[in-house]
């Protein structure tokens, strides 16, 4: 992912801190209407979520694919055009069917970044994180509903978890090369009629970092970012939200373009000014459980509420 390249000649740093001055005050104010229901709040199982984000890195794939058997999963693979030649691309849906009518799409990439294989590269909060918070999403949907179990319907909506691929560019990022994945599902489920029943899609990415600072992504739909907001607000985890906003490109766009109402959960300020972001630097030191579980929580929350609305 990275920032909209509208601002021709600016480095992308500078130009990010100039367009971050503003306070969220939209969010402020919408979570002060929202109020506590007697649920008891979600609670991930950090240090399995960070064992993950070590895992998946080494494992990629098939390492998901393993984690799920037993669950309704569909594939959505195909090759993919790029100015790097054909590559496969595949995404890995999970469904966990709810009794309400609609869908709460999470989604995370799994692919790493082409142009830094064969350096080292690990990818371990780009693309691990993201992995792996998917993973212990899953875990916790087995056990959603009353009583969970196979078979069981969770009581709510239903929540599809897609490890998404080519999400990275494969040379420099523009609007062709990048998102190869979710611009392949978007148009898909447009086909199908499955984005009209969407109700809200959540993208995580780069949500490892110790130093926690999720962005607002001023790409993203307004009343999404504001529930996510107040469900952080409900654990006390506020401080780690929206201290800058500015547009960012991720795998929320395609689906932003066709109206599904979207918001993209990611801390791009990786290491001062960004410096480990697409680095080798990219590592399991720089992470840590505690974030994973700031954003799980405040992810499950939100879906929670996104149920009661
Ligand atoms: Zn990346």
């Amino acid at each position: 992912m990275k920032l909209r390249k509208a601002f021709p000649g600016v480095p992308l740093c500078s130009l990010w801190l100039r367009i971050s001055l503003a306070l969220p005050l939209a969010a402020v104010l919408a979570s002060t209407a929202v109020h506590a229901d007697n649920a008891p709040l979600p609670h991930i199982d950090s240090k399995r979520a960070f064992q993950y984000t070590r895992e998946v890195a080494a494992f990629g794939e098939r390492y998901i694919v393993d984690h799920l058997k037993g669950d309704q999963i569909e594939d959505d693979a195909f090759t993919a055009d790029t100015v790097e030649g054909k590559f496969p691309v595949r995404n890995i849906i999970a469904k966990f069917p709810g009794t309400k009518d609609g869908i709460i799409v999470i989604m995370g990439h799994y692919d790493t970044n082409y142009w830094l294989r064969g350096s080292g590269y690990v990818g371990a909060n780009d693309g691990g994180s993201s992995t792996a918070i998917l993973l212990e999403f899953a875990n916790q949907l087995h056990g959603a509903g009353s009583g969970g179990g196979a078979g069981k319907k969770r009581d709510g909506y239903s929540v599809w978890l897609v490890w998404t691929d080519g999400e990275e560019a494969v040379k420099t990022w523009t609007a062709t090369d990048s998102l190869y994945g979710t611009r392949h599902l978007a148009e898909k489920w447009e086909r199908d009629g499955t984005l009209k029943k969407i109700k809200a899609l959540m993208v995580m990415d780069m949500i490892g970092d110790a130093d926690l600072n999720i962005d607002r992504d001023t790409n993203g739909t307004p009343w999404l970012l504001d529930l996510i907001y107040a469900a952080a607000e409900r654990q006390g985890y506020q401080s780690h939200f929206y201290a800058r906003q500015g547009p960012i490109e991720d795998d929320h766009l395609p689906f932003v373009k066709r109206g599904v109402p979207s918001a993209d959960v990611i801390d791009l300020d990786y290491g001062y000014n960004n410096v480990f972001h697409h680095t080798p630097q990219d590592t399991m030191d720089k992470l840590s459980p505690r974030s994973l579980e700031i954003v799980g929580d405040t992810i499950m929350e939100t879906i929670h509420m996104l149920d009661q609305r």
